[in-house]
């Protein structure tokens, strides 16, 4: 049997006529000889709020009544949408993450899926029914549900695909698919057809929120093919698989553009340059659940060298005050923050085996006038920080200057 698994986000079930759009799709996929599996997100807005509900009650909730409280939101719409089947007329039968077997660690509002037994499902399967799931959730071994992290159902989806073995994952949402760039910032992004799974994950991880990182990661693993396309009309979106990766090594360098403004940057003067201080420091951040992405460490000077890094925007003020104690400890000198910067990157897996890529990145923001604070790059991106009032401009010209534009 071909079995075919959609997942469904929350905007796409946002209320009932939404809903019921979507049943009409789902009975349309549903041909003989086709085994569908549809996992949904909550409808919009209702996991924030019952969030803010819980808040509403105590600043600090337990993290399993937490849990026993926003799974229900998936289980809402997944009761809503096999009605919505029915009463189309096709066989429909809604699952919650405990009857699909989705058994996960310990640690709630943020699990992992520790392996799915999926009798359930394949029994429904068997008897012909669409099978709706509710996603994000799960179970511990303690027979509590869990949750898995905000946007958990993209990879309730991915992991039923691959256990399943299915054919594709559709994942529906509210855009048409993955452009080269934000086209709320750039008019002329174009949609690309395929990608490869380190693009997409480099893409989503700087901004291209369409799929959750943990998604795409399960993906890859277990090279499951995903469709990300728009639940609103019938056009064709973009496949993300391994093939994609071979296919641009021939022609395409770059994939796409992306930009974050959600970054500030540290600066640490006058650090003792001794072995191990770079440790204490990082180490410090580190224990302090911060994640540190771009470091940049100046050639010393009589023993001294300076020492730049970005971190999340609101982790600015914990961090400066761990850096503060830190450069104390350890001799150093003043620390100073920048929070008005946007980091503009480009990603491709075609630019391991082109040189020059770089420098055509650099002269177009040369020709701009724009300023690089930082750069840093790895196999398949670069990215550069400049002013957060240059930020859009330069991702226009370098989006521009790689002819990713629309004819
Ligand atoms: N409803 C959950 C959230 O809002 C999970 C999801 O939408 O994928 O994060
Ligand atoms: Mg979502």
């Amino acid at each position: 049997m071909k079995i075919i698994v959609q997942k469904y986000g929350g905007t796409s079930v946002g209320d009932t006529e939404r809903i019921k759009n979507v049943a009409r799709r789902i009975c349309r996929a549903k041909e003989p000889g086709v085994g569908l599996v549809v996992v949904v997100s909550a409808m919009g807005g209702t996991t924030d709020e019952l969030i803010r509900q819980a808040q509403e009650i105590t600043p600090e909730p337990s993290e399993r009544e937490m849990d026993q409280l926003i799974s229900t939101g998936e289980q809402i719409s997944s009761a809503l949408l096999a009605m919505a089947v029915q009463h189309d007329g096709s066989d429909a039968v809604s699952l919650t993450g405990i009857q699909v077997g989705i058994l996960t660690d310990d640690s709630h509002t943020k699990a992992r899926i520790f392996k799915i037994e999926p009798e359930k499902i394949l029994e429904s399967l068997d008897e012909d029914k669409i099978v709706i799931v509710a996603g994000f959730q799960g179970f511990n071994p303690k027979k509590d549900i869990t949750t898995l992290g905000r946007g958990g159902s993209d990879t309730t989806a991915v992991a039923l695909a691959a256990v399943l073995e299915a054919d594709v994952c559709e994942i529906y949402t509210d855009v048409d698919g993955v452009y080269t760039a934000d086209p709320r910032i750039i008019p002329d992004a174009v949609k690309l057809d395929k990608i490869s799974y380190d693009e997409m994950l480099e893409l989503a991880s700087l901004g291209a929120k369409v799929i959750q990182n943990r998604a795409v990661e399960f993906a890859k693993k277990f090279n499951v093919t995903l469709h990300v396309r728009s639940s609103f009309n019938e056009v064709q979106g973009t496949f993300v698989s391994e093939e994609a990766d071979t296919m641009s090594m021939e022609k395409v360098v770059i994939r796409g553009v992306t930009y974050n403004k959600e970054e500030a940057k540290l600066t640490i003067t006058m650090v003792p340059d001794t072995p191990g201080v770079a440790a204490r420091i990082f180490k410090t951040i580190a224990d302090g659940n911060i994640n540190v992405d771009m470091i940049i460490q100046n050639v010393s000077a009589e023993g001294f060298t300076d020492l730049s890094f970005t971190v999340p925007r609101p982790e600015l003020v914990k961090a400066r005050e761990l850096v503060e104690e830190i450069s104390r400890d350890i001799g150093a000198g003043a620390v100073s923050v920048e929070d008005e910067i946007a980091k503009v990157s480009i990603v491709g897996v075609g630019m391991k085996s082109h040189p020059g890529v770089a420098a055509t990145m650099f002269e177009a923001l040369a020709e701009e006038k724009i300023n690089i604070m930082m750069i840093s790059t790895s196999e398949i991106k670069i990215s550069c920080v400049v002013r957060s009032d240059d930020g859009e401009r330069a991702a226009r010209a370098i989006h521009k200057a790689f002819g990713l534009d629309q004819e």
